[in-house]
């Protein structure tokens, strides 16, 4: 008799461990169901901002897979059903058919979570007005590009996150006034030093994106429709709000049933992706994964992690193996023409860790410096003193400058240290870097403050 794969979530994480499942196991051999409450599966979250903006004009080319191709590959997905209640004893999940209005039991024998991350919102008066927004969705995403190509107006965004900033620059290109208010005294918060997060909020300025720092959301105010914000500094008007608070776990179903959180909130998963409860396994946003650098689990919200998380409990609930190898957090976004990327640790949480560190700084051009396209590069490069094993990165400078970031993540993953970074032999041409590249100043600027 065939067994029972039930996937809850039907996006990133959950589609890659039911398609690797899949390749591994004949449907006759395993049954698999998976549960998205929304209208789509396998999305792409990180094309939203681009949708919204233009750039990326059908939603639908942000589906990598739709329902019906996944049917082709023998598995039923189901849109429109949440998962209210996983009984662990029973082995039964119970389903919410949105659109029929019925519940329903399903049985498993193994479970994947894959329920993702939420929002943060914010509990204050006004949040449920009209034209207050989020963009977590792909029908968020496609409500705010109805809104940005119905007018224009003013767009207060609450935030400095990357989701923040990438929405700024959507409404900012759509011809809409943009405020981004934050509480924190810089943007990035979680991404740069503060004088590199600098550097974003002046290129900001000057696209006309007004940026406010250290200011408090107070209330959303309108009748219906909202009509300003309300902050501890000022009160800004608005036609449209969007919320980037950031997100955390969606873990309520698994912690109901008794599945155990780690110390970050989320997920408790092994190397395998397994979880403490035997035959529960997750992935994803709503999951722990080991931070290469610091050997501690970590939750952090990223697609790139989700997938190849996923991949990896798919392998393992297919009979082959696979580890999850840990992840260094690197991240990549961009403000019109600046370009943000960090990896590993910035120095502070790398001395809050208890490493004793460096950092080197560099900061020339993107290409070389006569060059027509050249424009501002600064990097940051973050070593351990004494060995100069390198630890972290941030890059922040003009197109061209941000995927520099992969070099870092590389040698962070293969612990070279600063003096063979130095030295390490990239590739140059004019329009690309100078003959040396600001990655090897960076590094040369650390090595001799490591090996001082
Ligand atoms: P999700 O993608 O959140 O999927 C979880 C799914 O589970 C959701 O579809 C949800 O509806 C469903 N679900 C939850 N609970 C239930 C339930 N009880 N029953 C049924 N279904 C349920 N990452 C990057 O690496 N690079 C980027 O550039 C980037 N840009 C982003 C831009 C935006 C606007 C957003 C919102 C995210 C971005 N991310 C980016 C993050 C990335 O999208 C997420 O890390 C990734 O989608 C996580 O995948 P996941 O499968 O774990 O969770």
């Amino acid at each position: 008799m065939s067994e029972r794969l039930v996937v809850i979530g039907g996006d990133a994480a959950g589609m890659s461990a039911a398609s690797q499942a899949r390749r591994r196991r004949t449907a006759d051999d395993l049954e698999i169901i998976a549960f998205e409450r929304s209208n789509w599966v396998s999305y792409s979250a990180c094309g939203e901002p681009y949708h919204v903006a233009g750039y990326v004009d059908r939603l639908e080319s942000l589906v990598a897979r739709t329902p019906q191709q996944f049917a082709a590959m023998d598995i039923d997905v189901r849109t429109r059903h949440e998962v209210t209640e996983i009984d662990l004893a029973r082995r039964v999940v119970v389903v919410r058919d949105l659109d029929e209005g019925r519940n329903f039991f399903t049985g498993f024998d193994e479970l994947m979570i894959a329920t993702g991350a939420k929002p943060v919102r914010p509990m204050i008066d006004g949040r449920n007005l009209d034209g207050v927004h989020e963009l977590r969705t792909l029908d968020d995403a496609a409500r705010l590009r109805q809104i940005a190509d119905a007018g224009t107006g003013d767009v207060v965004v609450v935030g400095g996150g990357y989701i923040g900033l990438e929405a700024a620059e959507a409404f900012c290109v759509q011809g809409w006034n943009v405020t981004v208010v934050t509480s924190s005294p810089r943007v990035l918060d979680r991404t740069l030093h503060s004088d590199l997060g600098q550097k974003v909020i002046d290129a900001m300025r000057r696209m006309g994106i007004e940026v406010v720092l250290g200011t408090y959301v107070e209330c959303i105010n309108g009748t219906n429709r909202v009509e300003s914000v309300g902050c501890s500094d000022a009160t800004y008007p608005a036609d449209l709000v969007v919320l980037g608070l950031g997100s955390e776990p969606e873990v309520e179903l698994a912690e109901r049933a008794g599945i155990a959180l780690g110390a970050t909130g989320a997920i408790a998963v092994d190397d395998h992706q397994r979880t403490a409860s035997p035959g529960v396994w997750s992935a994803g946003d709503c999951a722990e994964a080991m931070h290469r650098v610091t050997g501690k689990p970590v939750n952090i919200h990223l697609g790139t992690i989700a997938n190849k998380a996923g991949r990896v409990a798919g392998i393992n609930l297919g009979g082959d193996e696979a580890v999850f190898p840990g992840v260094l957090g690197t991240a990549i976004t961009k403000v019109c023409d600046t370009e943000i990327s960090a990896t590993g640790l910035r120095l502070a949480e790398a001395n809050a860790e208890g490493f004793d560190a460096v950092e080197g700084r560099a900061t020339g051009t993107t290409t070389a410096g006569y060059y027509p396209t050249a424009s501002e590069i600064t990097i940051s490069t973050v070593a351990e003193r004494r060995t100069g094993r390198i630890i972290g990165a941030e890059i922040v400078g003009g197109p061209g400058a941000a995927k520099r970031i992969d070099v870092f993540a590389t040698a962070i993953w293969s612990n070279m240290t600063v003096q063979d970074l130095a030295w390490v032999d990239l590739a140059y041409a004019p329009p690309f870097s100078g003959v040396w590249d600001l990655i090897h100043i960076s590094a040369r600027n650390a090595a001799r403050l490591a090996l001082a």
